[in-house]
Order: C-alpha cells, then structure tokens, then sequence
C-alpha cells in the first residue's frame, strides 16, 4: 500500500536534489507538489516545483480545509495540499513530501503510515559550503541559517530514519533501502495473507502428494 515519504532536512541538508534524484530514478514515487507564497525562483516551474500562490490566495485555501498541514517557515507560508498528496497516493505510488518539521508532525498524525527520513549535511564545513553555494549570500543570512539549521537538527531524533547526505549518490540509494524495506511490512501489504494462506495450500498438496507416493 502506497505510504507518504517525508523528507525533512536542514537548510542546506540537500534533501531537495535527493527528492529529485529518487523521483527520476523510480516509478513507485510521485512528488506531491506544496503550495507556497515565496516568489519563484528562476529555476522554477509553477505546477511543478511548487503552486505559487499569494497569502490571500493561500489563507483562502487554508480556510476551505484543502490543506494536510501548512506552516510558516521563513516569514513564508507553505503547505501539502490534500488533492495533491491523495492524488499520488491513489494513483498507487507512494507521496514523496519535501516539507520542514511542523509539517512533518501533522503529516505523521494524520498518516500513521508516513514514513519520515531526516537527511543531514556529514559536517559543519560541508553545510557551510552548501548554504554559502549561492553566490552573494551576505554574513546576516548565512548566519541565520546556520542557526536555524541547529534548532532543526535538534529535531531529527523524532524523525524513523536519519540519512548522512556526504555522497548524494549514496544518501539517494539509503533512501532508497528504506523504502524498499518500509514496503515489505506486513501491515503494508493487505493481500499478504491470502497470498501466505494459497503457498501454504500448494505446500500442502505438494507434501500430500509425496505422502502418497512414499506410501504406495
Ligand atoms: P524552499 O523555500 O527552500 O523551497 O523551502 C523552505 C522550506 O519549506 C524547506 O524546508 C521545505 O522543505 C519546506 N516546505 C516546502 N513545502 C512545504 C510544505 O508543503 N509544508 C511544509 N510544512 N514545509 C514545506
């Protein structure tokens, strides 16, 4: 049974280009776009990356009940739209949702079979190079985000799975495991019972039929 993926990181954990990487490498995933009022960046599409949407547009939405969970992060708003995220899950995949923790939380309530990895940079330096990537991040910002990337950390220890993303070839494949891993419990799989019930039934035979022959 299709299940929500949670990835949570800390800004400039890289869990977005580890989304993607997933996303491109199987098709028992669906990205389940958010909702959000931060400007789009160049690189952008709407409707791909995220729904752009402005804060009336956005509240509007968040009183008609149609999102999972939303929050606030960085004076913005973003949130997991219920058509977006059930969309995936109906079409048989399971949801990847790149959201910050507040969002994890209520989308760990709501779906007690989600799935929540937290994707951690191998070290300060490494973090360091990876938020001050973006040339002309000036002093203030870098130092905003590093501390918010400590409070975040602080919260990794809720998440099911933690994932070290030193090498993105490799988080993207220990992503990967526990997913593969995830799908194959019991309680995932509805149609495990009979599928056990009919291989006991053909042992059976099969143990009768030898019964018979060693008897005749
Ligand atoms: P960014 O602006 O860099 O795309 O995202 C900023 C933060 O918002 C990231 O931590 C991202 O995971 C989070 N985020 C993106 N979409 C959602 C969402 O739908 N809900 C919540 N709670 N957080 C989100």
């Amino acid at each position: 049974m299709p299940f929500p993926l949670v990835l949570s990181a800390p800004s400039g954990g890289g869990k977005t280009t580890i989304a993607r990487a997933l996303l491109a490498a199987r098709e028992d995933l669906g990205y389940s776009i958010s909702a959000t009022t931060r400007h789009r960046r160049p690189e952008e599409k709407e409707g791909k990356d995220y729904f752009f949407l402005s804060r009336d547009e956005f509240r509007r939405r968040v009183n008609a009940g149609e999102f999972v969970e939303w929050a606030e992060y960085g004076g913005q708003l973003y949130g997991t739209l219920k058509s977006e995220l059930e969309a995936v899950l109906a079409s048989g995949r399971h949801a990847v949702l790149d959201i910050e923790i507040q969002g994890a939380r209520a989308v760990r309530k709501l779906y007690a079979e989600a799935v929540l990895v937290f994707i951690v940079p191998p070290s300060a330096d490494e973090l360091m190079k990876r938020l001050g990537g973006s040339a002309g991040t000036r002093g203030a910002t870098l130092r905003r985000r590093l501390r918010r990337a400590i409070e975040e950390l602080g919260e990794a220890l809720e998440y099911d799975y933690v994932v070290v993303n030193a090498e993105r070839t490799e988080a993207v494949a220990e992503v990967a495991a526990i997913l593969d891993a995830e799908s194959r419990r019991p309680r995932r799989n509805p149609e495990l019972e009979n599928d056990l019930a009919e291989l006991g039934r053909e042992i059976r035979a099969l143990a009768d039929s030898l019964g018979q022959s060693a008897e005749a």
